[in-house]
């Protein structure tokens, strides 16, 4: 039975993966190009020991593990599979040896190309080259078999007969290369996944350390700040000065800790209902000085007012920082311009600023714990606002353009319910 061997031919060439799920699961697929060469190359003796005599010629799906094995590891891995089919059907002989060869040198071609940019497009992208390259390995076998069949003389079948099983066996290859493809990208995709999970488990570990350090030192400081303060007040002389500067550092270390400690666990603590837009305009009369003294002009459009439940302590804190840093990115004369939107459901205050603006790059790395740009900076101030907006059920999105300014729109769910207000 025809179909019988098909089938088998078709388990056989989704052994590897299997092979390399079950061996080689802590290790990345592309680890070793010769062994994944030497698997796929096993494979394709299998498949050609199972081989079978149709039309005086010789068929299996020895062509699904070589592209496989050129698609996803690559130049070397390829060759080896493709030596050691070479071997295994010299050693067989036979009079389709021409055909075979040439059938192995065409199939190769494609996959070879397509090898290079393979890694840099997406897992769908992958399958369907994988696709395309087992429909041109159908493909360049039916020419070329047929080629052989118009020089030498079909064999004693009709032509129909032969037709329908070139067809149904260029279809098990397509079919088998795609199987085989989607199988090796689950696997992959598996693997990352692994990855991922540890990575988060150790990056929790240590967040849950570092916060219960920030949070044993906090105490500590908290004495040396008292008595350094009882000091100052007895001191007259020259040590005044270090004294005032001691206590500042000491101010801005009690900052970045608590803006940590902020981070590693956001609480809405005194989660009450407010009037978002009386509460924006009162943190900007609150920050304008800090814009006077730097020379820009801060704007507000604040027309709406709708009501949402949060914990207001936290809220400020994050939109200060989102317009302290609008602030700071923009130059003298500039300007930040803080408008209240309500669409629907939602509020959105959308921050602007005529500042530096930034980078792709930088622009990704936004909420990124510790990445400044400043100085004197921390690096805290964006990841505390973005955890603290999204601990709201809120969202934080930032636009910009170097040197033309930044658009920070924090979305923020308003309140079903008006009534109480
Ligand atoms: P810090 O202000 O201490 O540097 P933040 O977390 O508040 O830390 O900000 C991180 C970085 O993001 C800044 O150093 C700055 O480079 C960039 N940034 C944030 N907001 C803006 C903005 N409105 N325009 C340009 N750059 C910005
Ligand atoms: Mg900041």
């Amino acid at each position: 039975m025809i179909l019988e061997k098909i089938l088998l031919h078709l388990l056989i060439i989704l052994i590897p993966v299997h092979i390399y799920t079950l061996f080689f699961e802590n290790r990345k697929i592309g680890k070793s190009p010769y062994l994944f060469g030497v698997i796929n190359g096993i494979t394709a003796i299998v498949t050609m020991s199972f081989s079978f005599n149709a039309f005086g010629m010789v068929w299996d799906l020895r062509y699904a593990p070589l592209v496989i094995a050129f698609l996803y590891e690559g130049p070397i891995s390829g060759s080896i599979v493709m030596i050691i089919i070479a071997l295994k059907r010299t050693i067989t002989g036979g009079d389709g040896l021409i055909v075979a060869y040439l059938c192995l040198m065409f199939t190769v071609i494609l996959p070879l190309y397509m090898h290079k940019n393979y890694w840099n497009i997406s897992k769908t992208n992958r399958i369907r080259k994988a696709l395309i390259v087992g429909i041109w390995t159908a493909l360049a076998q039916v020419i070329i078999t047929y080629g052989y069949f118009l020089i030498n003389g079909y064999p004693n079948h009709t032509n129909k007969e032969l037709f329908l099983f070139v067809v149904l066996y260029g279809v098990v290859q397509i079919i088998g290369t795609a199987a085989s493809s989607t199988l090796h990208e689950r696997m992959i995709e598996k693997q990352l996944l692994q990855k991922e999970m540890s990575k988060a488990e150790k990056l929790h570990t240590i967040g849950e350390l570092a916060a219960s350090i920030a949070h044993e030192i906090r105490n500590p400081l908290t004495v040396v700040k008292g008595f350094l303060q009882l000091m100052k007040k007895q001191e007259k002389g020259t040590n005044l000065q270090y004294l005032t500067l001691v206590l500042s550092e000491l101010d801005r270390a009690e900052v970045i800790i608590s803006d940590y400690l902020n981070f590693a666990k956001p609480r809405l603590e005194k989660v009450e209902k407010i009037k978002l837009g009386d509460f924006i305009s009162g943190i900007i009369t609150l920050i304008q000085s800090l814009a006077v003294a730097k020379g820009v002009i801060l704007d507000d459009k604040v027309d709406e007012n709708p009501p949402i439940i949060t914990d207001k302590d936290q809220l400020k804190q994050a939109i200060v920082n989102f317009i302290k840093n609008a602030i700071e990115a923009t130059p003298q004369g500039g300007t930040v311009s803080v408008n209240l939107k309500r669409i629907n459901n939602f509020v959105y205050i959308v921050i602007s600023d005529t500042g530096k603006g930034m980078t792709n790059e930088q622009l990704s790395r936004m909420g990124t714990i510790f990445y400044t740009t400043k100085e004197k900076g921390t690096g805290l101030g964006t990841a505390v606002s973005i955890r603290i907006i999204e601990t709201m059920n809120g969202k934080v999105t930032y636009e910009s353009e170097l040197n033309v300014g930044t658009k920070v729109t924090i979305q923020l769910p308003i309140v079903e319910d008006e009534n109480g207000l």
